[in-house]
């Protein structure tokens, strides 16, 4: 037999309980710490290693020396499955796992991101870097007036 009062509870309830649907893009998410977004690259850290390359199951990474312990970093987000893997296997926490989630493009070529390689080190300084100049010998001592 059909009670009609019978919802009303729950009818009075779902009208005061909180949406189970989110306003995204409007309201943004909050990511879990542990999160795999997109993954990010830490120049300063890098040795140019490879391991990440080496152990990218996609090979969606590339890493690539433009000067003297500098490095550039590309990946191809249209093959990275976002596994995280690259960021294990960096020895010098040079990748990291980010919160970034919004990664749809129209093309291919908005699907890679490029990561600079670290500012080259300052010159060193022209007093270091210039040649020391030899000591100029000593001004020979006056011997002493045995007549004082
Ligand atoms: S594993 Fe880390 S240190 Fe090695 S090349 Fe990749 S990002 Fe650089
Ligand atoms: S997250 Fe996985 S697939 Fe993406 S670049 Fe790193 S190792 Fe490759």
């Amino acid at each position: 037999m059909i009670r009609p009062g019978a919802m009303f509870g729950t009818l009075i309830a779902s009208v005061f309980r909180k949406p189970a649907t989110h306003r995204y893009p409007a309201a943004r998410f909050e990511m879990p710490a542990n999160f795999r977004g997109q993954i990010g690259f830490i120049a300063k850290n890098c040795i140019g290693c490879r391991m990440c390359m080496r152990d990218c199951p996609a090979d969606a990474i590339e890493i690539r020396k433009v000067g003297e312990k500098r490095f550039e970093a590309r990946f191809d987000l249209g093959r990275c499955i976002y596994c995280a893997q690259c960021v294990d296997s960096c020895p010098k926490s040079a990748l990291e796992a980010t919160d970034r989630y919004e990664l749809a493009g129209y093309n291919q070529d908005q699907l890679k991101a490029f990561f600079e390689a670290a500012p080259a080190p300052p010159a060193a300084s022209a007093a270091q870097a210039a040649p020391q100049e030899e000591p100029s010998p000593k001004e020979p001592v006056p011997a002493p007036d045995p007549g004082k």
